[in-house]
């Protein structure tokens, strides 16, 4: 024992979070006692780092400090929710447009970011070597215009799915010598559906077989009408690789930010997104941040997400040191405990002890919601929420094997929307879903019917990991009838039972721990824990059970193939014998 404290006088007031260094300087010792007697707990601790009251009561108490003379702070109310401050009309100044670049694969998204960075970005002092950051931004007529240096709609959604919209333009790329691909159309999709204007960049006009006028042709199909064709959108023709008509497409996003007058309030605490983050041997946590709202300066206090951190230094994408960056500014920070997502959104509070107690209190709440919760629409839940009010529109993606199918049932989904709910179609596509549908289903907050075509298993992973109702029909009357009822809320899953293979009991084991264990011969099939068992003796049924464990010789496996021989637990049932057979099935949503 060290350094038993000798202050017993007054009680020991300690917040619901606290760093060690804290703990020691509110105990009296010095923050190397603190992390020693963590030590002995387990816990290893540097000196910034956070514990919470339990954690620093049981160090105290440790240290020689009586229980009863431990106070937890009465918790301040804090707002732990990412609603923005509304600024007033009045204090709004307008900030450079952020632009994103999209469109299909190899139509030169790349090139085209690469060649505006390369010859619009001014050269900074350091020599001007700029370091990919995930954005920059150039100067046209004295404007400032920022580039998110992400291309793609990948990462566009990503950040809406968390809620996070970084884009004011969308940069339409599409190939003059390749026309409007599968991917333009999804980028259509998730422009339109953000409320994104785009501005059509035709690229690859130095080939040959460059062909404008039939890419602009192909845009009409898609609701992308250009100036030309009488509507209201932008097309510029360039190239990345010659660098033309670079001029004119800055000039273009200039007279959409004019049209779209975007503002924000420089002065109040700042809010920010993240663009890119990653950890670095020599700098820790490293994270491009772009600021929306209010003026982020050095030192400020953030959170993001669930991490609490200190804007320690901050730079431009020059590499350049800053000490404020006001709206539409990106910036990289060091100084966050931990590497955020790209999406997660940032704000500064008042100092850091507040912004440890909203990063605990947001982690508490996202548990306990985890408990209840199943936020995305979902077919079986649907007509609740519409009768509960909480949705007016059910949102569709759409995935066919041919046109012709897609339209007759984008149609015929339409026709059922009623004045309660409206039936909305947000993007509809022949092929297989793919990860950018999840994606936009997730944004959007909508289900994915796939008519006739596969899911790719990243996208079904991802729909499973968030929660996207993906329903897949091979009948168009079948995939109407079950929007139709899930709409008047009559909509009943049915299931279906899926065989997954059979064993045959050789021999029973007891066992003292786990009972009856059926030691068994797998005939056919994958048997697999956790699998739903049904037992039978010649033909007849005995008893139902769960396969609760597996095992192979002393080892607890998770499945087992045919042809080899395994333990089996069974939970529910034990009166099985030699010579019953084990059938191993899964049930599977038929609907
Ligand atoms: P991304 O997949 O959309 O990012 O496309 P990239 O920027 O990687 O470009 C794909 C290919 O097209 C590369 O080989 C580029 O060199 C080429 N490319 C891009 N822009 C142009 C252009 O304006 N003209 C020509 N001829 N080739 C280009």
């Amino acid at each position: 024992m060290t350094a038993v404290p000798t202050t017993k006088a007054r009680p020991v007031k300690l917040p619901a979070a606290l760093t060690v260094k804290e703990l020691g300087d509110a105990l009296n010792v010095s923050g190397i006692e603190i992390i020693k007697r963590l030590m002995t707990h387990g816990v290893m601790a540097a000196i910034n780092q956070t514990i919470d009251f339990d954690t620093a009561a049981i160090v105290s108490v440790d240290m020689g400090f009586d229980p009863s003379e431990l106070e937890l702070e009465p918790v301040v109310p804090i707002v732990v929710e990412d609603a923005l401050p509304s600024d007033d009309p009045t204090t709004l100044v307008a900030r450079p447009p952020v632009v994103t670049i999209l469109g299909h694969v190899d139509h030169g998204k790349t090139s085209l970011l690469d060649t505006i960075r390369t010859t619009r970005v001014a050269a900074g002092e350091a020599g001007g070597i700029t370091q990919h950051v995930g954005a920059y931004q150039v100067i046209r007529d004295g404007r400032t215009i920022t580039f998110i240096d992400t291309p793609g709609h990948a990462a566009f959604t990503a950040m809406r799915a968390r809620g996070a919209q970084a884009t004011d333009i969308a940069i339409l790329v599409v190939a003059a010598d390749d026309g409007v691909m599968p991917q333009t159309a999804e980028a259509i999709s998730h422009a339109q559906n953000a409320g994104v204007p785009i501005i059509v960049a035709i690229n690859k006009s130095d080939l040959p077989g460059a062909n404008p006028d039939r890419v602009k042709q192909q845009l009409t199909e898609h609701n992308v009408i250009v100036e030309d064709f009488g509507g209201d959108v932008l097309s510029i023709q360039v190239s990345a690789t010659k660098a033309t008509g670079i001029d004119e497409l800055l000039e273009a996003i200039n007279l959409v930010a004019e049209v779209g007058e975007f503002k924000a309030n420089p002065n109040r605490m700042a809010n920010a997104v993240v663009i890119e983050a990653e950890m670095e041997a020599s700098r820790g946590p490293v994270a491009t941040l772009l600021v929306q709202g209010g003026t982020l300066r050095q030192g400020d206090a953030i959170v993001v997400g669930e991490i609490s951190g200190k804007v320690k230094a901050m730079f431009n994408s020059l590499g350049e040191r800053l000490r404020e960056a006001g709206p539409s500014t990106p910036v990289v920070i060091m100084g966050l405990e931990t590497v955020p997502e790209a999406g997660e959104r940032v704000r500064v509070v008042a100092d850091e002890r507040l912004a440890r107690q909203i990063v605990d209190e947001r982690r508490r709440r996202r548990e306990a919601r985890e408990q209840t919760d199943h936020a995305h629409v979902n077919l079986d839940t649907l007509f609740n929420e519409i009768s509960a009010g909480k949705l007016k529109e059910l949102i569709i993606i759409l995935k066919a094997d041919v046109r012709g199918s897609a339209e007759a049932i984008r149609g015929a989904l339409e026709r059922l929307s009623s004045d309660e709910v409206k039936v909305k179609i947000i993007h509809s596509a022949t092929g297989a879903v793919n990860d950018s549908d999840v994606m936009l289903a997730e944004a959007a907050n909508g289900i994915i019917l796939a008519f006739n075509s596969k899911i790719d298993p990243s996208a079904k992973k991802r729909a499973e990991a968030s929660g996207v109702d993906v329903r897949t029909y091979s009948i168009i009357y079948q995939l109407l009838e079950d929007i139709e009822k899930a709409l008047q809320g009559m909509y009943e899953p049915v299931y279906n039972r899926v065989v997954d293979g059979h064993a045959e009991i050789r021999q029973v084991f007891k066992s003292s721990r786990l009972g009856s264990i059926a030691g068994s011969y797998v005939t056919d099939g994958i048997i697999r824990r956790g699998l739903n068992i049904r037992i039978t003796r010649k033909g007849q049924e005995l008893g139902t059970g769960r396969c609760e464990g597996l095992k192979r010789f002393q080892d607890d496996v998770r499945d087992v193939a045919t042809g080899y021989e395994c333990g089996i637990v069974i939970g529910g049932f034990d009166k099985f014998l030699e010579g019953d057979v084990i059938e191993f099935f899964h049930q599977e949503r038929a609907n």
